[in-house]
């Protein structure tokens, strides 16, 4: 089949050219029936597209049923309409499509009539003007399908809360999921979308993130403003380790080099260090000097509950996480760790903490979740940042968005600590220079 525009747009999401600017422009035509799809896929199809601002035409068995999930999904946007009982279902989406440059039609192949019958990704010219329809057979009608279709669209509705029944639930974070996940998501975005970023846009300041290094150092950076590393650049913080992880950081060419601890870097954690010393060190090491190499590497930032400027982007870094068998940094969950989340200050650009919040590159591949319940909640309620960035959970790696907040565990080491994972590419417009455009 020849490669038309609209047979590219159902291509994987990684190589999408449609952009969501386009949405007001197509008719987007549902077809079939939706039972065989999960509701929740269905419903965050229809959140993207409201917030696409796009137009839906709905062929579906179950009208009732259609109208229900269209009620319960909140919609503000959305411009929809119903066609019950169509004879020639084709022929009602081409008369509605008039005006409209093209048609997306997502639909089961047994509501067609059968001279009609499509395959994936065939199209249709469905008149003059070029209006195209590409097809979607039942069969492949499922919650991939619509996982696919939301990376058309604008990301999901900004979340509003989390659920207090999940805050009690804040240690066991895999039961606090399933909670918050009745009420939001967190979206998988495409990683090369950040692994392989596109030029930079004019005015931006360019993040290159990485985490979990290890002692082990990713083999080429790509070029930025900030380079970012979200702890554990050691395996037991030993001074060597930490000398050789600067002598590598200090020498990057990035303008900026900002860097947190997490749990393995153990020497950095002065309280801690008491405890932890005797399991992993045969002698003693003194943590203020172990400290004062980072205030002598030249050009390296250390951020512990501290924050800094870039360009007219705030960046807030604290290396804390929830209990994890008695390593550096660990805090138990609920109010102890949340004072220090409460120290982020709110509208920071981009928070980095060694831990992930709850639900966004927290799974372990054990299937159960480490992220801070805690954290998310400061994070959506009030500190709003642009990106956050984390890694500890290695096999976490990963970029995801809850509609509002880009979060990225750039874990460098998979979990054989081995550097695998490419480092993690954000732009951030300064927000005095997007505000005036
Ligand atoms: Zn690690």
């Amino acid at each position: 089949m020849a490669e038309t525009e609209a047979t590219r747009l159902w291509r994987p999401c990684a190589r999408l050219t449609w952009r969501a600017e386009d949405a007001p422009s197509t008719l987007v035509a549902l077809c079939g029936d939706f039972t065989r799809c999960g509701s929740a896929g269905l419903r965050s199809l229809l959140i993207s597209l409201d917030a696409a601002r796009a137009t839906l035409a709905l062929l579906v068995d179950d009208a009732d049923a259609a109208e229900r999930a269209l009620a319960a999904a909140g919609l503000r946007h959305l411009v929809w309409r119903l066609l019950r009982d169509e004879s020639q279902p084709l022929a009602a989406v081409a008369r509605l499509a008039r005006g409209f440059r093209r048609v997306l039609f997502v639909g089961a192949a047994a509501a067609l009539p059968p001279h009609e019958r499509i395959e994936r990704g065939a199209t249709w010219s469905l008149d003059a003007e070029g209006t195209r329809l590409v097809g979607w057979p039942a069969a492949l009608l499922d919650d991939e399908t619509f996982a696919d279709v939301q990376f058309l669209f604008p990301p999901p509705a900004a979340p509003r809360f989390v659920p207090h029944a999940a805050l009690a639930l804040a240690a066991d974070p895999t039961q606090a999921w399933g909670v918050v996940a009745v009420v939001q998501t967190a979206a998988a975005l495409p990683t090369p979308r950040f692994s392989e970023p596109p030029p930079r846009e004019p005015g931006a300041v360019r993040f290159v993130c990485v985490s979990d290094t290890h002692a082990r150092t990713p083999a080429e950076l790509p070029e930025g403003d900030v380079l970012l590393h979200a702890g554990d650049f050691s395996m037991t913080g030993k001074p060597e380790e930490l000398q050789a992880f600067l002598d590598w950081f200090a020498s990057q060419p990035h303008r900026r080099k900002i860097v947190i601890a997490g749990n393995h870097d153990l020497t950095l954690d002065e309280a801690s260090y008491g405890k932890t010393y005797s399991r992993f060190h045969r002698t003693k090491y003194d943590t203020k000097s172990c400290r004062a190499l980072f205030d002598r590497a030249a050009g390296v930032e250390y951020l512990c509950d501290s924050g800094t400027l870039v360009d007219g982007v705030t960046v807030w870094g604290s290396p804390w996480q929830p209990e994890f068998c008695g390593w550096a940094f660990n805090l138990p969950r609920g109010e102890q760790i949340r004072e220090r989340w409460q120290q982020i200050p709110t509208g920071t650009d981009v928070v980095v903490t060694h831990g992930p919040a709850l639900g966004h590159g927290d799974l372990g591949a054990s299937g159960l979740r480490a992220g801070c319940v805690d954290l998310l909640d400061e994070l959506q309620t009030r500190v709003r940042p642009r990106f956050h960035v984390c890694g500890h959970i290695h096999e976490g790696y990963g970029v995801t968005t809850d509609g509002r907040t880009t979060f990225l565990n750039a874990s460098t080491c998979d979990l054989r600590y081995k550097p695998e994972n490419k480092p993690l590419v954000y732009d951030i417009v300064p927000k005095d220079l997007s505000d005036s455009g």
